[in-house]
């Protein structure tokens, strides 16, 4: 291995340095007045660090989206094992399996069997079809929760639209609008509950200020541990495939 990492250095007027690494790139958050050499400095003292945490993170994005036989990906918390079958007709099942492990099986029609044989092309084909099916749950699950809380809290959103975001849960806009990721249905229950007290909240408070921590924690008192859950398997929950 080289003594050599990359990294991104971000400037700013904070007082000390800090390394972060996310989805396997390193940044270094730096003060104005710190020269390059300090930071390369800095860098190669902290490289064994560097390198194994660049190498666990490498490891979680490879094993959650390859979309391939038998790979795994998150379905309300849980890990399940994909089966990729051809039959007459397309479907999208799950069942128990061995180890108390279920198994997402992908049905894909047969007359595409030929075209398919080729990976990239499987591995595309299999993704929509789960993202279909995680927008049909979505669909189920999403409006009945939101009825749920804005009774609870009493904040209504004028409407609620159901997409997929590339980078966030949900959003909500000063009409009231509240918009979320059916890539929620990855989350725990818990979690994906967090999500929507969040956007509820933003119907009083369209900002992440103090009040509105205060009010998310009225409603939902453990959301720094859905927050926590969120953000430990962040790179498991990214979809990345070239095609997309
Ligand atoms: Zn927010």
């Amino acid at each position: 291995m080289s003594d050599v990492i990359e990294y991104q250095v971000v400037r700013s007027h904070r007082k000390t340095l800090s390394l972060q690494v996310r989805h396997g790139q390193v940044f270094v958050r730096a003060p104005y007045s710190v020269d390059e050499k300090f930071i390369s400095t800095f860098i190669h003292k902290k490289l064994a660090w560097l390198k194994s945490k660049i190498a666990q993170q490498n490891q979680t994005n490879d094993f959650c989206c390859d979309f391939s036989q038998g790979s795994t990906l998150f379905l309300f918390g849980k890990l399940v094992t994909l089966q990729i079958i051809f039959d007459k007709q397309a479907r999208t099942v799950l069942t128990d399996g061995i180890d108390n492990k279920q198994v997402l099986t992908i049905v894909l029609a047969e007359r595409n069997q030929k075209k398919l044989s080729d990976k990239g092309l499987l591995a595309t084909a299999v993704k929509t079809q789960i993202e279909k099916y995680f927008k049909q749950q979505a669909e189920e699950v999403i409006p009945l929760k939101v009825e749920t809380y804005s009774q609870l809290t009493s904040l209504n959103p004028s409407s609620i639209k159901i997409r997929k975001y590339r980078a966030r849960w949900g959003s909500c806009n000063n009409r009231g609008e509240l918009s979320f990721n059916y890539l929620l249905m990855m989350l725990p229950t818990y979690v994906i509950d967090y999500v929507i007290v969040h956007e509820l909240c933003h119907l009083e408070h369209l900002n992440h200020s103090k009040e509105f921590w205060q009010l998310v924690a009225k409603y939902f008192p453990h959301y720094v541990e859905a927050k926590q859950w969120i953000k430990e398997n962040q790179s498991a929950l990214l979809w990345r495939l070239s095609s997309d």
